[in-house]
């Protein structure tokens, strides 16, 4: 069997499309939806994924702040900034690109950007709304997930789903968005026993763990939907996922790319996330 292919490229041109005809239309309302991205020091993939994101903002017509600050910047100075873009009137979203600096709380970062403003929905109470099941924002990744799955018309309800990874950012709001719709969640870790048992049952796999191929044909169903979230740089420069594409593709039902997947759709779901924010304080204002 060779499986269908789940382009994330094609998908994620189409929603920005969409972002930039709704962006107009709040802007003929004076608003623009604006997007600020913080980058602390100079990783060079953290660079190149800032970069990315605000080139996608301008693109759609969204005001973007890109501001990167020395790797020494305190963690004063940091929650000083986003606790001013809190209050910035022309700022509907905020990012801190992750991951910080060790000397840097994560967790309080994180923490002191406006519920309201958290467009990448990892704020303690987004994340417990999208547990109760009505989140203000959706983790980018995952909700690209979503509509990858909506828009290839995969059925959620009853199907048995796995999700490989259990980070804050991917895995536990993957399994979150799948249950809502019905599925059946198997979340594994770096603990879990006889991990291709849990694969291997899945009519939906998603896997978000860093490390390249580790999933192969033989641990998937055969007709599962195989969905690769990892994004992984080898020796010779090349992109991989964690699923070993070629064995893989011999066995599901349809499979996303590594490039050209998961990737196109987080980027689009920021703005997506962003525009929504825009349109509801543009609502509060009415
Ligand atoms: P984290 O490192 O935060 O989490 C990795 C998870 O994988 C952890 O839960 C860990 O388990 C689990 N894990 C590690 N080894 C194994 C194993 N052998 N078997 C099963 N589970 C294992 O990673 P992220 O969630 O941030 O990212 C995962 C991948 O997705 C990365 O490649 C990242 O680059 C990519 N990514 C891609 C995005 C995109 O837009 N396409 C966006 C975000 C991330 P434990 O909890 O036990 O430590």
């Amino acid at each position: 069997m060779s499986a269908q292919i789940i382009s994330g490229t094609q998908l994620a041109a189409e929603l920005r499309e969409e972002v930039a005809q709704r962006t107009q239309a709040l802007i003929a309302q004076g608003i623009t939806p604006g997007l600020a991205v913080i980058l602390i020091g100079d990783d060079p993939a953290s660079s190149v994924y800032v970069r990315n994101k605000v080139a996608a903002c301008e693109k759609a017509g969204l005001h973007s702040v890109h501001e990167t600050l020395p790797s020494e910047t305190t963690q004063e100075a940091l929650l000083a900034r986003i606790q001013a873009l809190n209050e910035d009137p022309s700022i509907h979203g905020i990012l801190v690109q992750l991951p910080l600096p060790d000397h840097i709380d994560t967790h309080k970062v994180i923490e002191a950007i406006s519920p309201e403003k958290d467009v990448d929905g990892f704020h303690v109470i987004n994340a417990g709304m999208l547990m109760t099941g009505t989140p203000l924002f959706k983790p980018c990744t995952p909700y690209g997930v979503m509509k990858m799955l909506e828009a290839h018309h995969v059925e959620r309800r009853g199907a048995v789903a796995c999700i490989v990874g259990a980070s804050n950012i991917v895995g536990k709001p993957m399994a979150m968005l799948l249950l809502a719709d019905g599925a059946t969640v198997t979340i594994c870790n770096s603990k879990t026993r006889d991990l291709a048992a849990h694969t291997r049952a899945a009519d939906i796999l998603v896997v978000a763990v860093g490390r390249p191929n580790m999933i192969t044909g033989d641990m998937i169903k055969p007709g599962a939907v195989v969905i690769d979230v990892g994004i992984n740089r080898l020796p010779n420069g090349k992109l991989c996922g964690d699923v070993d594409f070629e064995s893989a593709s011999q066995v599901a039902g349809a499979i996303t790319p590594v490039p050209g997947g998961v990737g196109p759709m987080t980027i689009a779901m920021l703005l997506v996330n962003t525009l929504e924010a825009a349109e509801r304080s543009a609502q509060n204002k009415v």
